[in-house]
């Protein structure tokens, strides 16, 4: 085996590049086996993808740390870790880039056949002629070097990866019991929130202060292990953080924003632990909207367009903050997070002088302030919300949180002895009911894409001819997610057209939730078209498809 792999790739030195074809097919290398499922067709293109494969006796990982879900989540990431360091010193060979996030991942998997690393690997070439040579020693050496290193029981750290498994439980249970105990978010004590710089997602290492609970919100966890963790609860409702410029207030509330993810050990944020459905909302002018209801916040536009299903090729920044808001709520956020610094200032207030010089019948914006409690009131989603510059939100807020040099205090009585008690609440109920829109399902499918969805990146989805932008969906953290949204895309694609020759079109957020079942059922995998290598992808929530649906300029929805 090993030896005809040899012979063929030496034989193949100097030909043309697309004689690497015959290469498909299955080896065994002595630690390992080595599939190669695709094999690309020219040096440019995307790299060749293969798995190599030990036996599960080989690789003896301790039964009881993958006998349940989160535990192979986290032996996986584990796994994926150590590969992706033994490749980066193999050129071009790559199992992705894993950042401070444990996610679910189709990288590594535990299957019949037993452990298997899905790697890609760029095939040698000098121009676009074979260099055999090459190929023969990365194949037969570097690869079943690089499977003896990470996956063979003797090279596996058990107690680290103990520890990852056993760290990743405790978060997860963690997160399991913020609902019921009212709770948005939770912030250990002595946690590292600030990030090194802009572009790292590492911690500060010189001069962080470590986070420190108010006691009036503090709050203490039993965690499987046996571990106890203490910190701020954020309680469910409207919860108002305040205080001086660079005082670390959108740290805390980005910290909040990643902790729907667990982080790993070393992070700074293990303990920054969000509920799994919280959704970050902020402007974005310039993005699309399709036929979403607006009306609470934005009604009798001097056009006279029904914001009850508004549409625009190019929303400004409160109606883009409008929408983003309401699909997340349709999505079925349960809390949002929202920060002044990104956010437009005529969506969030409107200050008393300006109610008295522009009449509220002539201002087609109800500004936030006026509609988050009906938010929490009607349909139950809470609010975390940063505000340094006005105290407008006083009125409103549940709890007042300042931070005074990266400490938060609890400033709650302070804040309401100045609040406006006079602050109205609106008669009538003004969200109505959940609402679904139905995509129109050969706009899902346009007739000149020819080509599967993929991911440029982490911010941009390649769509047939469009690209859909998701700088702004702060929630997307890795690029092996926004592959898995591209993925979801086309599947959902099939779906809707499926659906409508059967039955009638489906419903946005039930086709979503269709996937998001297929996926816990067959694993992540299930997203990709075809069987073998699925490619690299992260597991995505639910919010990030529906936000890059939303954003797909070419949608079109079914009036109904
Ligand atoms: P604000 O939103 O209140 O203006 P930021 O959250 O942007 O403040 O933080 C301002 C600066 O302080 C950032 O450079 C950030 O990294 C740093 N910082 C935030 N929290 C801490 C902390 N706990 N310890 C040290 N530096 C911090
Ligand atoms: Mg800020």
């Amino acid at each position: 085996d090993k030896d005809e792999l040899v012979r063929t790739l030496t034989s193949l030195d100097g030909r043309g590049y697309g004689s690497y074809k015959q290469l498909k097919g299955t080896y065994d290398l002595g630690p390992c086996r080595l599939l190669i499922d695709h094999v690309q067709t020219d040096p440019f293109a995307p790299p060749s993808l293969m798995r190599l494969v030990v036996d599960a006796e080989a690789a003896n990982l301790p039964q009881d740390l993958i006998d349940d879900c989160r535990g192979r989540v986290a032996v996986t990431d584990f796994l994926a870790r150590v590969v992706a360091k033994e490749a980066s010193s193999l050129h071009g060979v790559s199992i992705g880039t894993p950042q401070q996030e444990v996610l679910e991942r189709t990288s590594i998997a535990l299957t019949d056949q037993g452990l298997e690393a899905r790697i890609s690997v760029q095939l040698p070439a000098a121009g676009r002629r074979i260099k055999g040579r090459e190929a023969s020693r990365l194949l037969t050496e570097d690869l079943p070097r690089l499977a003896e290193r990470s996956l063979l029981h003797a090279s596996i750290d058990v107690d680290a990866l103990r520890a990852h498994a056993t760290l990743h439980r405790d978060q997860e249970a963690l997160r399991d019991q913020l609902a019921e105990r009212h709770l948005v978010a939770f912030v250990g004590d002595g946690a590292i929130l600030p990030r090194r710089s802009g572009d790292s997602d590492l911690p500060l290492t010189d001069g962080a202060v470590p986070f420190d609970s108010p006691e009036s919100l503090r709050v203490t966890f039993d965690l499987p292990s046996g571990r106890q963790v203490s910190g701020m609860g954020v309680p469910d409702g409207v919860t108002v953080i305040v205080g001086g410029g660079y005082h670390g207030k959108s740290t805390l509330l980005r910290a909040m924003e990643r902790g729907v993810y667990p982080h790993l050990e070393g992070d700074g944020r293990e303990w920054a632990i969000t509920r799994g459905d919280v959704g970050s909302v902020r402007a974005e002018d310039g993005r699309a909207v399709t036929g979403v209801d607006i009306s609470p916040f934005i009604s009798g536009l001097p056009s006279g367009t029904d914001t009850r299903s508004f549409t625009t090729t190019n929303a400004s920044g409160s109606t883009s903050q409008a929408a983003s808001l309401v699909e997340a709520v349709d999505a079925g956020a349960s809390a949002l997070l929202i920060d002044e610094d990104t956010s437009a200032t005529n969506f969030m207030i409107r200050d008393e002088r300006m109610r008295v010089l522009i009449p509220a019948d002539r201002e087609p914006i109800t500004p936030f302030v006026d509609r988050i409690r009906p938010l929490y009131k009607e349909r139950g989603v809470s609010t975390v919300l940063v505000a340094g510059g006005s105290g407008a939100f006083f009125d409103v807020a549940d709890h007042v949180i300042a931070l005074d040099e990266y400490v938060p205090r609890d400033v709650t009585d302070q804040a309401r002895a100045l609040a406006d008690e006079a602050s109205s609440e609106p008669s009538g109920a003004v969200f109505g009911p959940a609402r679904s829109r139905t995509p129109d399902p050969d706009s899902l499918r346009p007739a000149d894409k020819k080509k599967p969805a993929t991911a440029r990146g982490r911010d941009i989805i390649r769509f047939g001819r469009e690209q859909i932008e998701l700088a702004a969906v702060s929630q997307l953290v890795d690029s092996a997610q926004t592959e898995a949204v591209a993925k979801a895309l086309d599947r959902l694609a099939e779906l809707a057209a499926s659906s409508s020759a059967n039955q009638g079109a489906t419903q946005l957020d039930a086709a979503i939730r269709d996937l998001f079942a297929r996926i816990d059922a067959d694993g992540l995998e299930a997203l990709s078209p075809h069987r073998g290598h699925p490619g690299h992808l992260a597991r995505p929530r639910p919010l990030e498809v529906h936000a890059a649906v939303n954003r797909y300029r070419g949608l079109q929805v079914v009036r109904g």
